[in-house]
């Protein structure tokens, strides 16, 4: 259940290289954006386009594949991409909107749906939700003190972050790598992440992140009917290279174990905080 409901699972990248080049991982989010603009499944997506600092990302647009590229990456900082669901619709006058996000994100992104108090215009116009797995998110204040006093890199020479084997790790644009173990990132987290029962986007069409795969590829849960056709279209024009996700490692026994870890370890949070009056308990079905 800590993966929540899926069709089907694998390990994947995307096949054109020029994609994966700039991407966090296998390339997923931007290659299937990609064919769903262009085979008009989407007339726009929802990312993380370039900010006004330097890896502080800024909700976009993307109305082209250039666009698209141009979002590719990670920015382990806050991206309100709900806020441009509205703006969408609107001022860009999309009728089949992708969107990207973190599990929070999906889980608004349905409410909105059932519930469009402010957002009548958009329920029905949401043609591909994909999901990113996420075990915390910081500041963008946080994480430029990650970078730049623990690690030592001015945020004008970062090319790549990345969270991964217990540590952080800095890439700059000259190829110089900085590692530094998770512990010292943990003070800058955002605290409502630590309330936050979700690691693998259960509610998108389709989730991804780069645990259980090998560098490079992705770990894919195709979750909907409709992600599953639109993945499936994408997989069958040449979009994605597959794997069974059995066959490669560390595979799914490590997703599984980091959901675990996230959720048990939050719920336990959770709990304290009731102790204190603040929250509810939640009846978690997790565990
Ligand atoms: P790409 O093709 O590189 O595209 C990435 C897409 O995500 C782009 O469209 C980009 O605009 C969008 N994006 C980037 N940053 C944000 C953001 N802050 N908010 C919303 N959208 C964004 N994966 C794991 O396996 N384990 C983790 O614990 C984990 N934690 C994460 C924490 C955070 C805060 C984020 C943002 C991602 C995390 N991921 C995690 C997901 C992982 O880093 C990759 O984003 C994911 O594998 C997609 O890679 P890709 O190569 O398919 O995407
Ligand atoms: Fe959102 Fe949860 Fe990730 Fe924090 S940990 S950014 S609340 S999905």
């Amino acid at each position: 259940m800590v993966l929540g409901n899926y069709k089907a699972v694998c390990a994947a990248r995307a096949a054109d290289a020029n994609i994966r080049n700039g991407a966090q991982d296998g390339g997923i989010v931007t290659a299937m954006f990609a064919y769903a603009l262009e085979a008009g499944i989407i007339d726009g997506a929802i990312v993380a386009g370039p900010g006004e600092k330097p890896w502080q990302p800024e909700p976009t647009i993307a109305t082209t594949v250039d666009e698209l590229l141009a979002a590719r990456g990670t920015k382990y900082n806050i991206c309100p991409n709900m806020a441009m669901i509205k703006e969408a619709t609107r001022s860009y006058g999309l009728d089949k909107i992708g969107i990207v996000g973190t599990p929070c994100q999906m889980q608004a992104l349905r409410k909105a749906q059932l519930y469009p108090i402010g957002v009548r215009s958009v329920p029905d116009k949401i043609a591909l939700a994909i999901g990113i797995f996420c075990m915390e998110n910081f500041p963008y204040d946080g994480m430029k003190a990650i970078v730049e006093d623990h690690c030592n890199v001015p945020m004008q020479s970062l090319a790549k972050v990345d969270i991964g084997k217990g540590k952080f790790w800095a890439y700059t644009n000259r190829g110089a790598v900085t590692q530094i173990p998770l512990k010292e990132t943990h003070k800058y987290e955002q605290p409502g992440c630590h309330v936050c029962l979700d690691y693998v986007a259960n509610l998108a069409d389709v989730s991804t992140g780069s645990v259980g795969s090998p560098d490079g590829w992705s770990t894919v849960f195709v979750r909907t009917a409709k992600g599953e056709t639109i993945w499936g279209q994408a997989a069958k024009a040449g979009v994605f290279e597959v794997q069974d996700i059995g066959s490669v490692q560390p595979g799914l026994a490590l997703v599984e174990k980091l959901a675990n870890q996230k959720i048990s370890g939050n719920q336990k949070y959770i709990e304290q905080r009731a102790g204190y009056g603040i929250g509810k308990t939640l009846n978690n079905p997790y565990i």
